[in-house]
């Protein structure tokens, strides 16, 4: 048996379930496009056991201090640090992103977040409101059972993620991750139980969209949180709002980065690197529509072209390695659709653009010139390692093309010009930006889209609303006054 093939498909109610009846998952590493394994989709019977034993759980949760849930949480991200290199193998099994990634980004975010919803937990509170003599006061409640569904580049990040605020608000989960990396949750959910975690509060269940659907739709669901496409974020979002459930959409985007000619050229290549070929540009936040300004470009395409071609390829496991396959056949030929249809419509090709004559989902780093608006490949979102650079000279036509698009997850600046840099920023139509930098994701900060790219944020204080809802109580401390 292949080290990443897990004991069995599921973890419900604190220990491994096998039902070997649902649909096969084949574990395929992007790496050699073999299969490690095999799990198999929840029938309906294990759908039925993870919601009834979430459902039966949450209540003696939310009943405990929050600085006892936070203990646990807390703990969970010691161990998940303590393995840090296991799990981080598993991840690169799991998604082919290389080790030199994996062993910095995955579990570790993981981790960071168990850390700080944990740490936060014994400081929910609610308000007291004094009205004269009466008053009201507040309580921070659960929301109840919440379903996690996730996307296939961070399955560790994500399944931490939402986890960690949902159990830090004294709420209970089932977490579905995505069928093309079904490994790593199912890891979570193991130290989260050895950390001191009760059976039944994070239960983790295989399968496709269908077993998603059926998650959300079932009546014990009290939220939503999905990581995925704009496509499955209106299905999910308008079958959440039949029941109307609380939601979390982290969905697509199509974020422009803009580099203006007084910025510091190797921080602003090494932005548009770290925005575009990170987890082979599997990265929902990247900013992979790239505008420049006439007076650097020249050098700008230089240097990145020159960058580029010190990419590390290869075996993902290989620490030297750093940039990986694509996480799967479907993905690679997307992203090279993608590619071809650049060529056609006009774009020049400068640097890459082919899928590595070897086993396994490779493709090049791929560097596009002289793209204009109305591309494809400036509209639509490729998920993948394809960077576009437009051409622009004066900041408000900028600004309003960088907002012509529907998404809103991200956007950044480059420029040594301060006030510029934050004027810019404040004008772009996105939920996470950044200044001279991109795609940090601290804990600490609110993560999240604006537009068609989500609702809600995770991480940050911001995360407590949506994992909890006050209660308000008024009290009368006098007698009551009735018309009658
Ligand atoms: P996807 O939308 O195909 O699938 C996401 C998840 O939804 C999977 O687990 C899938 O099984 C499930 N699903 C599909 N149909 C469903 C349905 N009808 N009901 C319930 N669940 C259903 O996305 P993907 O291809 O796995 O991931 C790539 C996408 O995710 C990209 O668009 C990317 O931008 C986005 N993403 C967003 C963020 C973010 O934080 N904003 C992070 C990572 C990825």
């Amino acid at each position: 048996m292949h080290p990443a093939q897990p004991t069995a498909s599921h973890f419900i109610n604190g220990e491994y379930i096998e039902d070997s009846s649902g649909a096969p998952i084949d574990l395929i590493y992007p790496a050699t496009g073999e299969s490690l394994g095999r799990v198999h989709a929840a029938t309906p019977e294990i759908v039925e056991q993870a919601l009834a034993s979430a459902k039966a759980a949450q209540r003696a949760w939310a009943a405990t201090s929050g600085t006892e849930r936070g203990r646990v949480l807390r703990r969970a991200a010691d161990l998940i640090r303590e393995r840090n290199r296991e799990l981080s193998v598993l991840e690169t099994y799991d998604t082919g992103k290389p080790l030199s990634e994996t062993l910095y980004v995955d579990a570790t975010s993981g981790a960071d977040a168990l850390e700080y919803f944990g740490g936060l937990a014994g400081s929910l509170t609610g308000e007291h409101i004094q009205l004269g003599d009466d008053w009201v006061y507040t309580r921070r409640e659960a929301l109840g059972l919440c379903v996690g569904i996730g996307a296939w580049n961070y399955p560790t990040q994500i399944a931490c993620w939402k986890g960690a605020p949902a159990l830090a608000c004294g709420n209970s989960m089932v977490f579905k991750p995505s069928e093309t990396t079904p490994i790593c949750a199912l890891k979570v959910a193991e130290i989260l139980c050895e950390a001191g975690l009760p059976p039944g509060l994070y239960n983790v269940i295989q399968g496709r969209g269908d077993v998603g659907a059926s998650l959300v739709s079932d009546a014990r669901v009290d939220k939503v949180s999905l990581t995925g496409s704009v496509p499955t974020g209106r299905k999910v979002y308008a079958a959440a709002a039949e029941g109307i459930k609380h939601v979390t959409m982290e969905l697509g985007g199509k974020s422009p980065l803009i580099i203006f000619d007084d910025a510091d050229l190797e921080n602003a290549v090494g932005g548009a690197v770290l925005a575009n070929f990170y987890s082979s540009g599997q990265v929902c936040s990247n900013g992979t529509r790239v505008f420049v300004q006439s007076g650097i470009k020249a050098r700008f395409l230089e240097r990145l072209a020159e960058r580029m071609a010190t990419a590390r390829i290869g075996d993902p496991q290989d620490e030297a390695v750093n940039f990986g396959p694509m996480v799967s056949q479907r993905q690679l030929d997307i992203v090279l659709g993608y590619i071809e249809q650049g060529k056609a419509e006009g774009a020049r090709l400068v640097y890459g653009g082919t899928r590595l004559d070897q086993p396994g989902f490779y493709l090049e780093p791929t560097l596009f010139a002289d793209v204009h608006d109305d591309m494809t490949i400036a509209r639509e979102e490729i998920f993948g390692p394809v960077m576009s650079v437009l051409d622009f000279d004066d900041e408000d036509d900028v600004i309003e093309r960088a907002n012509r698009t529907e998404f809103g997850l991200s956007a950044g600046v480059f420029t040594q010009e301060v006030t510029r840099a934050h004027r810019v920023i404040a004008s772009l139509e996105a939920g996470s930006c950044f200044i001279n930098s991109y795609n940090d994701a601290p804990v600490e900060a609110p993560f999240g889209g604006a537009k068609l790219s989500g609702v809600g944020r995770e991480n940050s204080k911001n995360a407590i609303n949506h994992y909890s809802q006050m209660k308000s109580v008024y009290v009368r401390m006098g007698d009551v006054e009735a018309p009658f």
